[in-house]
């Protein structure tokens, strides 16, 4: 099975390296020169540019910052055949990307034009299991192609669910970082209380994690990013914003009302004007109000 794979960031450039020492063809693209020659440097792989790499292989696999840049990767015109022209009949496309869901209908239909099958698998567990291939997938589409995408998925992922059809996997991703991310800020908040009471952050962390505020962010991200001062995770704010409007107007089109998303999702909007959207996603810290943290 020959693969491209198509974005080279902080979580495809782990992925895309997996796939090469499971013994896949994979031919790799990026619109940043710099990161294809750093992954062909260190691990190998064909590059092979966007007009080109539709035909070439069997499976096409995309990891790229948000749904309108994957659509434009496949759809709009440009030097060559689109990829989507290009793709061969009976080639899949799996956008692991977090997208949204209605876009990815969209794109869906007009692959099945060109009988080309989609499956949205975005993914949860971040740049640590992306490089330690035990994500979490989401898969959105057929049963039968996603079963036999399952030998691509063993290598990046430690469980693949099918959610259901196209796009269930990219709502769950949203929702899921909605989710994330409020459990994120709000252990950012009582962190903030605690110290200023008088309690060391490390009890902090320790007796959260304990009892049942324990949650993602509390044992993976607030010692690790927060206290360290690092801000370091690999996720920037942008993106995380990004996918909490994706939640926030999915919420929209099926005409639920969220008062805490519409709320929080503006928490994010302005983290992501004052601290600049690449900023690390743990930083929504510095969001929550003085006295600041003692150094
Ligand atoms: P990133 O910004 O590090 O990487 C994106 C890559 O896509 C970059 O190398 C960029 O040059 C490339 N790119 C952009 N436009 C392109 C184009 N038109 N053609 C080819 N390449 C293009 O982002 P990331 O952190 O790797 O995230 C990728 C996706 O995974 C996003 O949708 C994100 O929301 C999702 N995600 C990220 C994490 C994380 O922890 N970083 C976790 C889960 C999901």
């Amino acid at each position: 099975m020959v693969v491209g794979f198509v974005g080279l960031g902080n979580m495809g450039a782990p992925m895309a390296a997996h796939l090469i020492e499971g013994g896949f063809t994979v031919l790799v693209n990026d619109v940043d020169a710099a990161a294809m020659e750093r992954f062909h440097a260190a691990h190998g792989g064909r590059v092979a540019t966007r007009a080109e790499i539709g035909g070439l292989c069997d499976v096409l696999i995309l990891m790229l910052p948000d749904g309108k840049i994957v659509r434009d990767f496949l759809l709009a015109e440009g030097a060559g055949p689109t990829p989507a022209d290009a793709l061969k009949p009976g080639s899949i496309v799996i956008d692991m990307s977090s997208s949204a869901p209605l876009g990815t209908r969209d794109v869906g239909a007009v692959l099945a034009e060109r009988h080309v099958a989609l499956v949205d698998a975005p993914v949860s567990g971040g740049v640590a299991r992306a490089r330690t291939g035990t994500l979490a997938v989401m898969a959105g589409g057929e049963a039968a192609t996603i079963e036999r995408l399952q030998p691509i998925f063993a290598r990046l992922a430690k469980t693949v669910t099918h959610v259901g059809p196209l796009g269930s996997g990219h709502a769950m991703k949203a929702l899921n970082n909605y989710v994330s991310a409020a459990g994120l800020l709000a252990a950012c908040e009582a962190l903030r209380v605690a110290e200023t009471f008088g309690i060391e952050g490390e009890r902090v962390i320790e007796v959260l994690n304990a009892s049942t505020g324990r949650n993602n962010s509390t044992e993976h991200k607030i010692g690790q990013f927060v206290l360290s001062g690092t801000y370091a995770s690999g996720f920037t704010l942008g993106l995380m914003r990004k996918d909490l409007a994706t939640a926030l107007d999915l919420a929209h089109q099926m005409k639920v009302d969220l008062p805490l998303a519409e709320h929080f999702v503006g928490i994010w909007a302005d983290a992501e004007r004052k601290l600049g959207r690449a900023a690390d996603h743990t930083e929504i810290d510095r969001m929550v109000s003085a006295p600041p943290r003692p150094a």
